[in-house]
């Protein structure tokens, strides 16, 4: 009795010292395989992520402000753009572009913007010095918070999430559209703000989509807050609008042709009153008489159908196109302003039907 006790005791100390164990080495694996916290899996400016191809782009440049654009540098001067403080912007003016000097400090647009189509030429410094992010790094922050990264990337390794066209630190190019350094390149950013709450949390984040030299770098990508160098930053709340800002990194990348345009919101609101009106029902013996062909003076054909209660429209040839019955007169459409006007005879029997869509209309008889 006495040494099958201590068996069991044996037995029950075995285990507990191989449950410790496994405990600890699941902790010590996990300690060891810790995983990016970061959307992509990757942590920012790790070297094994891939980096994108060389893409040639016979893009021109430059490429002319549209009529509505608000133009933040032609070349003439840098009275659209201040200092940090406040000040005049220190960067210098010559030829038609800007440079950044290095010490002065980042250039911050006057205006400010929020949801915005962004035209900016660049130009990385002749002859190409310093290698990774000490060559031709500067940088475009959208809001002066999200950069879209600058850099020499011709011919200079560096991290993918830091390279030319990158969304710094958290999306490289999808491609690498880089000319040498010392031709002008150009970036067409789409990027749409991020949304807060009242209370200050995130409603929606940011979105960029890039063109690097006309060729597709970003596709609309959701930042992850605003981007930096070794540091995440979550988002904060901002303003609606902010300046748009240029990084000074201490090399001299010139800027020309610097183009704005405010976005409206992706869509209006509805109307803020019900412009639907009141739909009906009429009996199957009545819906009956209305269903049949129609044409049209090219000959083009309406069908009219009828299944259980609802009612189809074939127009030309758009089959499967539900009706709603306003009327014995009108009938909607359900998912589109058209609208079926039929024209009855005395016994209030169809005799034609006019489609009417925009500013368009189609007159049809009734054939069957
Ligand atoms: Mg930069």
């Amino acid at each position: 009795m006495v040494s099958n006790m201590t068996k069991r005791d044996i037995r029950i100390r075995l285990i507990k010292t191989t449950l410790l164990s496994l405990g600890s080495l699941i902790a010590l694996g996990s300690g060891l395989t810790a995983r990016a916290q970061t959307p992509a899996g990757w942590k920012a400016h790790d070297m094994n992520r891939a980096r994108p191809k060389m893409v040639t782009s016979s893009l021109q440049l430059p490429v002319a402000a549209p009529a509505d654009a608000v133009v933040l540098f032609d070349g003439s001067g840098v009275s659209q753009w201040r200092s940090e403080d406040g000040g005049p912007a220190k960067w210098i003016v010559k030829d038609g572009y800007m440079e950044s000097v290095r010490g002065s400090g980042y250039v911050f647009s006057r205006p400010a913007f929020g949801d915005v189509q962004l035209h900016i030429e660049w130009a990385a410094p002749v002859p190409a010095e310093g290698i990774g992010q000490g060559r031709g790094n500067s940088g475009v922050f959208l809001m002066g918070l999200y950069e879209v990264q600058v850099l020499d990337s011709h011919d200079n390794i560096t991290y993918a999430d830091g390279q030319a066209a990158a969304v710094y630190g958290q999306y490289p190019p999808l491609a690498n559209a880089s000319r040498p350094p010392g031709e002008w390149q150009s970036y067409d950013i789409v990027f749409r703000r991020p949304r807060f709450q009242r209370d200050g949390g995130l409603e929606k984040p940011a979105r960029v989509s890039v063109f690097h030299n006309g060729i597709l770098v970003q596709d609309n990508v959701e930042i992850w807050g605003p981007t930096s160098w070794l540091k995440h930053h979550p988002y904060e709340s901002h303003p609606d609008r902010l300046p748009l800002s240029l990084q000074d990194h201490g090399n001299p990348v010139r800027y020309r042709n610097i183009w704005v345009r405010d976005l409206p919101e992706w869509t209006s609101p509805g109307p803020s009153e019900d412009t639907t009106k009141p739909v009906i029902t009429l009996a199957p013996e009545v819906l009956d008489r209305y269903t049949g062909e129609y044409r049209d003076d090219q000959n083009r054909r309406f069908i009219i159908r009828r299944e259980d209660s609802r009612m189809y429209a074939q127009i030309f040839s758009r089959p499967n196109l539900e009706l709603l019955v306003h009327s014995k007169q009108e009938f909607g459409m359900r998912w589109t302003a058209g609208r079926l006007a039929f024209d009855l005879n005395s016994d209030g029997e169809p005799v034609g039907v006019k489609l009417l869509v925009g500013r368009a209309e189609f007159s049809a008889k009734k054939i069957k």
